[in-house]
């Protein structure tokens, strides 16, 4: 059987070859020349694989140092319009691809794509119409390159754009001879923050590997931006009020520094409003403090109702707010703005469901009238929200130079008021208090006065208030009450019949947790008898706390003293109150006695609170009586005792018991 030749046949002598047996060498070298060829095939292959290998390599390191590269660059960025502009500088470095920009959403509208100034261009010059059609090209969700990478989320890559259906800039591109693009987003909590968007020469299909590390260049320039909010977040915590959301003291006092310095550089008045809660305590207190912080954030909101853009409205703590007019005309700009301020918070407030009145008191000062600098503006506007408190609240006033001097001589006599303790420069006065059906004296009022130094003697009106928000009430209230009893148990050993003493309790004084043993040892202390001890407390302190109060007037009841509510029917007290409090007098309050001569209002609720303390079992008193009259009306409804000018003025111990005595010498006479 012939065998087939292995070399090359050619023509004819192919055929004539083919017909030839081989040779015994022939076909050994046939066979070393096919084993030569396996071989060289074998080689070649083990080099392409080598090659293939050492390429996906080389790809795989470019990849990890654009990688690396975007990461240093993110975290270096002073922001992520840094960190993006480096990212298209690292990817167009990257891919050889000549062109990238950003388009970043509409802050108003999320699904609207604007462009940025964001660019990288291997040679400018070469992209110019490119670079103005797009930067005049606002796309929608679902247009363009980066619209449809807006609307569904995923990177997005297109081969040739003069091919593509939906490329607003195709002609642009053609223009520049750029055919293949793909963008990819940035997305934050599945909110796109930015598109980038790369542009080459060439027609290209679809590169998978290059997008998948898109994706991870995605996620480093989103830390970017969760880094920056996270930064903000920081910061506007560090400057805001967490509960209203509004600027804190610390931003209103850096704004009101930047403010003022731009008001003394183009001579302008500048406003600073103090506003405060009047009374937001006792809504703290009997609503809870959930209410309190709805009322605190409903405030909030109605104020930035009440100014312009450019004013800031701050919470300064508490219930304090502070405003700050950076530009106003005058003081009536302010004082408009005060009273816009007291009209908007007229209206209830809606708390828990219920409706809530709420009134604010406002105090204002004025660039330069009121100070150069913002720590005397603040201060000013303080002092007039205080003076417009002390003229009854629900009320503004604006600074005035007068202002500081009374401010002066407030502080002048707070600092001596502490000092008078010590010096012993108080007297208890005593105002007798006169049986209406009997006219003759059967108790005292103790009434302190102050024996100052310098200026004479000071009524209680004038450092009774500042004892009590200096807490000096307590020693000063436990001195009269000590000097009282013990003057009062002194006349009774001197042989005077039994008299009522009455002392006035304040609300500072009430609320010590020990006032029933304080009481209790002055009594044993002086030796008076509890039941000629008369407590008097004011309707506030009643209507304060109601349980803590009912349990201290219980334990006050126990010791044997009597209690009156005083100054009755100025106050909130409800007469449901009155009945569940144990009481023992009403005291009417000396403003209807002095005008129910000429106002039947007044004098009609003199007669009411008469018949209710009556019909409650309770004694009843009416304090500033001056004339006959008023002792006839009071006789004429059956009221039990009385106390004023008409009988005496508030005297000195030695003036009051000359005033028994004389009494007594009468009684005698009339007697004999
Ligand atoms: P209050 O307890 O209502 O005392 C009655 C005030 O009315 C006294 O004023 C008294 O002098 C005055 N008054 C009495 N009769 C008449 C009158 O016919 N006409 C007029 N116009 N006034 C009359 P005073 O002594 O100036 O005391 C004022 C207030 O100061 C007292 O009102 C009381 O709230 C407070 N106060 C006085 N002493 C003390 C005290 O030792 N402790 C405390 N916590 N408060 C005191
Ligand atoms: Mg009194
Ligand atoms: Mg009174």
């Amino acid at each position: 059987m012939p065998v087939s030749c292995p070399f090359p046949k050619t023509g004819g002598v192919n055929i004539f070859m083919e017909e030839l047996p081989c040779s015994p060498e022939q076909t050994e070298i046939a066979r070393l020349q096919k084993r030569l060829e396996r071989e060289r095939k074998a080689r070649a292959e083990a080099e392409s694989i080598a090659e293939q290998g050492l390429r996906s390599l080389y790809k795989k390191q470019q990849e990890v140092e654009l990688l690396q590269a975007v990461a240093v660059a993110s975290n270096e960025s002073r922001g992520f319009p840094q960190a993006l502009q480096a990212a298209l500088h690292s990817i167009c470095t990257y891919t050889g691809w000549p062109l990238g920009h950003v388009y970043l959403p509409d802050p108003l509208c999320p699904r609207e794509l604007l462009p940025s100034s964001l660019w990288h261009m291997d040679v400018p010059e070469r992209y110019h119409a490119f670079r103005e059609v797009t930067a005049a090209t606002h796309l929608t969700a679902g247009i363009g390159l980066p619209g449809q990478v807006l609307a569904n989320g995923h990177p997005l890559w297109i081969s040739d754009m003069g091919q593509a259906p939906n490329f607003p800039r195709t002609v642009a591109a053609q223009q520049h001879g750029l055919h293949a693009g793909f963008a990819f987003a940035v997305q934050v909590e599945g909110q796109c923050v930015a598109i980038l968007e790369f542009f080459t020469g060439e027609v290209l299909e679809a590169d998978e590997a290059l997008l998948r590390v898109m994706g991870h260049i995605a996620t480093q320039l989103s830390r970017v931006v969760e880094r920056e909010q996270a930064a903000e977040r920081i910061q506007h915590l560090a400057y805001h009020d967490t509960l209203t959301t509004l600027p804190n003291r610390r931003l209103f006092q850096d704004r009101l520094n930047v403010s003022l310095a731009q008001t003394q550089h183009y001579e302008r008045e500048l406003g600073v409003l103090f506003l405060d809660l009047d009374r937001f305590k006792v809504i703290n207190d009997s609503l809870g403090h959930q209410s309190g912080d709805e009322l605190l954030q409903q405030v909030a909101t109605r104020l930035l109702r009440c100014v312009r853009q450019g004013d800031t409205v701050a919470r300064s703590g508490g219930d304090e707010f502070v405003v700050l007019l950076p530009e106003v005309m005058g003081t009536q700009d302010i004082y408009q703005v005060a009273e816009r301020i007291l009209a908007v918070m007229q209206p209830p407030f809606v708390l828990g469901g219920q409706e809530v009145y709420v009134t604010f008191s406002v105090g204002g000062s004025t660039y330069p009238v009121a100070g150069t600098d913002a720590e005397t503006l603040l201060k000013n506007a303080d002092l007039a929200l205080y003076k417009a408190k002390q003229q009854g609240r629900n009320r503004y006033e604006l600074f005035t130079p007068q202002m500081a001097s009374q401010a002066q001589e407030t502080l002048l006599l707070e600092t001596s008021l502490r000092k008078a303790l010590i010096h012993e420069e108080f007297l208890v006065y005593y105002q007798p208090q006169i049986d209406v059906a009997s006219g003759s004296i059967i108790g005292m009022e103790a009434l302190v006065r102050w024996q100052h130094p310098h200026l004479g003697l000071i009524p209680p009106v004038q450092f009774i208030s500042m004892a009590e928000e200096t807490g000096l009430i307590v020693p000063l209230g436990a001195w009269v009450l000590r000097t009282a009893c013990a003057q009062v148990q002194a006349w009774h050993r001197q042989g005077q019949r039994p008299l009522r003493l009455s002392v006035n309790l304040s609300l500072r004084q009430f609320q010590q947790p020990d006032i029933v043993t304080q009481v209790q040892e002055i009594l044993q202390e002086t030796g008076l008898d509890p039941a000629l001890l008369d407590l008097e407390i004011t309707e506030s302190i009643a209507v304060e706390n109601l349980q803590g109060t009912q349990c201290t007037l219980h334990a006050l009841k126990g010791l044997g003293v009597h209690l009156s509510l005083d100054d009755f029917g100025t106050g909130y007290s409800s007469l449901s109150s009155l009945s569940t409090l144990p009481m023992d007098t009403v005291k009417i309050d000396k403003s209807f006695i002095q005008t129910m001569l000429t106002d039947p209002r007044n004098a009609a609720i003199a007669q009411s609170i008469i018949h209710m303390a009556r019909s409650l079992n309770l004694q009843v008193i009416a304090e500033g009586v001056e004339v006959p009259q008023q002792r006839q009306f009071l006789a004429d409804h059956h009221c039990d005792s009385m106390q004023g000018y008409l009988f005496s003025k508030p005297l000195t111990a030695s003036d009051f018991a000359r005033l028994l005595e004389q009494e007594t010498a009468e009684q005698l006479q009339r007697a004999a």
